[in-house]
């Protein structure tokens, strides 16, 4: 790990695409949904390497813009030999998502049957989203990570709101998930998802939903939230919140078994698979 003013050598460069925004639509798309990505990319190579990346997933980028004169939002990870890591994030094209490239994608936007949205863009962009969306149709889904200012949003629209438990208590302040989540839904949230790592997930709404995680053989934990999250808006879509929730918890457990962040992304079969097992495992 360098200190400022100093050089290391390196062993070994890799370059993945990802993002939660991104990591989310390649989940879902994963699951069988017909997703359309909306974002900002820069004119240079990385923007160019995501973009294939999402089509190859078979995720619609027509409504993708590229930003002039900012790069591709990046996070360069420094790992040394002890595992332990250093981060830079910066956002470059995701900063320029505004209120004006929301108006000219509104009229796609709100023909989805659910809209997923991440806290990588600027906060007043979500806002006006939420503001501009029709009401009732389509289902939101906001996933507040990295954490930020969910209480400067218009939070009666949001349906559900899919917070780990470091968010959580950042968004509120509160330690205790129960109060967390029920300040959250008096504020106007129709349903909190708390994910909780390897306990599971709770839902938290007119009624406590609890689900246990499933017993996988954990890998790598990177993107399991991205594939819990896009898989409860996949289901959210498709049953009941119980059902969605295994669904989710099911998408997440696999995501752990794999390295990586999109390659472990699982398909429909694979979740399928995990949920017919552990059905046939019932007594
Ligand atoms: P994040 O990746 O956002 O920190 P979590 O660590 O809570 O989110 O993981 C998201 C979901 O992935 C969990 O709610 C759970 O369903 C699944 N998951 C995560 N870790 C494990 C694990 N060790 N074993 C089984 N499932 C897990």
């Amino acid at each position: 790990m360098p200190r400022p003013g100093e050089t290391v050598r390196g062993i070994e460069l890799c370059q993945y695409p990802g993002g939660k925004g991104a990591n989310q639509a390649v989940a879902a798309s994963r699951l069988d949904a017909a997703v359309a990505f909306f974002g900002k990319v820069g004119a240079d190579g990385f923007g160019d390497e995501l973009l294939d990346a999402l089509r190859a997933d078979g995720v619609d980028v027509a409504g993708v813009e590229r930003a002039d004169g900012v790069a591709t939002g990046t996070a360069s990870i420094w790992v040394d030999a002890a595992g332990e890591n250093a981060i830079a994030c910066v956002a470059g094209a995701n900063g320029a998502v505004d209120g004006a490239y929301v108006e000219r994608t509104l009229d796609r936007l709100a023909a989805a049957d659910v809209v997923l949205v991440q806290f990588e863009i600027p906060i007043a962009a979500v806002s006006r989203l939420l503001e501009r969306l029709p009401r009732g149709r389509p289902l939101v889904v906001l996933d507040p990570a990295p954490a930020g200012d969910v209480f400067a949003l218009p939070l009666e629209r949001v349906d559900v709101l899919t917070p780990n438990e470091t968010e959580l208590e950042a968004l509120t302040g509160l330690a205790d998930p129960e109060r967390a989540a029920r300040h959250l839904l008096e504020r106007g949230v129709g349903l909190v998802v708390l994910k909780e790592g390897a306990r599971g997930a709770t839902a938290y709404g007119d009624e406590t939903v609890h689900v246990a995680a499933f017993d996988v053989c954990v890998v790598d934990t990177t993107a399991a939230g991205d594939a819990f999250t896009a898989a409860l808006a996949v289901a959210l879509g498709e049953w009941p919140l119980r059902q969605a929730l295994h669904f989710a918890n099911a998408a997440g457990a696999l995501a752990t078994t794999q390295p990586g962040a999109q390659p472990s992304l699982p398909t429909r079969d694979a979740v399928e698979a995990l949920l017919g097992r552990s059905l046939r495992r019932k007594p």
